[in-house]
C-alpha cells in the first residue's frame, strides 16, 4: 500500500512539472526603456553580465536569469518597489551546497516576484514583510550556496509566487542603463552594464528652468542649495553615496528656502542630492573633493 502510495506521489509531481510549458527562450521583449526595473546595484556602478538568459549549460539553461560580477560586500539594491516576501542569511560564503543560497525575495505590486540569490552571510539589509522602494538596498552580494566558489548575484525573476522552478522565470530588462542589449533587448553575456539614476535628468531641468540652484559643484566645504521657485515645495533634501546610504537629510519649510550642508567631513567622491516632494524625487550628482 505504501508503495502504491509513493508511486501515485510521483506520478502527480510529474503531471504537474509537464502541465507548465519550458519557457520560450527566443521571445522579443519590450524597449528596456519602457521597463519597470532598474539595474540591481547604484548609479554609476558597473558590473558584467557573466551569465545571462538561457545559458545552454548549468543552472540558466531554459531559463530567465542573470549573473552579475559583483564582488563580496558589494550593495545591491531593489529594482523595482515591492513587499519583502522572504529574506534569509544564515549561510556561509564558504557553502556551496546547492540549496544554501541567501536570498531576499520581492514581490511587486503585479504579483511577480524577484529572486536577489548568494548574497553574503549576515548580508540582508531587510526583513519579510518589509516595504522596500526601487533602488532601496536590500543586501550584500556574497558567495553562498551553488555559486562554483565564485562570489555574484544571481537575478531571477518569476511570473508569480507559485513556483520558483525555471518555467516561471520571466524575461527582465533595466530601464536605467544605455549599454546594448540583443535583438530581444535583454542582456548580453560578457558585456559590461553601467546604472545612471533615472530620475537624474529631472533635476538638471529643474536647474536649467531656475527652480532650483546647487552650488559650488564640485564642492570641498560648503553646498549650497537655493529653492528659486516659491511653488516649487520639496519637503525633505538628502545627500546619498553611490551605495544609496543616507549621510545627510534635513526638512524644508515655507521659510527655509537656502540650506548650507557641511560636506568637509565626508569621503570623497560622487553623491546625490536627493529632492523629495509629495509626488516625485529628483537628483543630482554633487562631486565632493
Ligand atoms: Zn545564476
Amino acid at each position: 500500500m505504501k508503495r502504491i502510495l509513493t508511486i501515485s506521489m510521483v506520478l502527480s509531481m510529474i503531471g504537474s512539472f509537464s502541465a507548465q510549458p519550458e519557457i520560450n527562450c527566443d521571445t522579443v521583449y519590450a524597449e528596456p526603456a519602457e521597463s519597470e526595473y532598474i539595474l540591481p546595484f547604484g548609479p554609476e556602478k558597473t558590473y558584467t553580465v557573466t551569465q545571462s538568459n538561457c545559458h545552454p549549460t548549468g543552472g540558466h539553461f531554459l531559463t530567465f536569469a542573470y549573473d552579475f560580477n559583483t564582488l563580496m560586500g558589494d550593495t545591491i539594491v531593489a529594482c523595482r518597489s515591492g513587499i519583502v516576501v522572504f529574506a534569509n542569511d544564515q549561510y556561509a560564503d564558504t557553502d556551496w551546497t546547492s540549496g544554501h543560497e541567501n536570498n531576499v525575495f520581492i514581490e511587486h505590486p503585479d504579483g511577480t516576484r524577484i529572486r536577489y540569490t548568494h548574497l553574503m552571510q549576515g548580508g540582508v539589509l531587510v526583513s519579510q514583510n518589509q516595504m522596500v522602494e526601487q533602488g532601496q538596498p536590500i543586501g550584500l552580494s556574497g558567495n553562498s550556496g551553488n555559486t562554483g566558489g565564485f562570489p555574484h548575484l544571481h537575478l531571477s525573476a518569476f511570473q508569480d509566487g507559485s513556483s520558483y522552478n525555471r518555467q516561471n522565470t520571466i524575461p527582465i530588462n533595466f530601464c536605467n542603463t544605455n549599454d546594448p542589449v540583443n535583438d530581444q533587448n535583454l542582456l548580453i553575456e560578457g558585456q559590461s552594464y553601467t546604472a545612471f539614476d533615472k530620475n537624474i535628468t529631472a533635476i538638471e531641468q529643474a536647474e536649467k528652468e531656475g527652480f532650483i540652484k546647487v552650488f559650488p559643484n564640485p564642492v570641498r566645504n560648503f553646498l549650497n542649495v537655493k529653492i528659486v521657485t516659491p511653488d516649487y515645495s520639496p519637503n525633505q533634501i538628502q545627500l546619498v553615496n553611490t551605495d544609496g546610504k543616507l549621510v545627510f537629510s534635513s526638512n524644508i519649510g515655507h521659510e527655509s528656502r537656502e540650506i548650507k550642508i557641511s560636506v568637509s567631513e565626508l569621503p570623497k567622491g560622487l553623491y546625490f542630492l536627493v529632492f523629495k516632494c509629495s509626488n516625485e524625487t529628483i537628483w543630482k550628482k554633487v562631486l565632493i573633493l
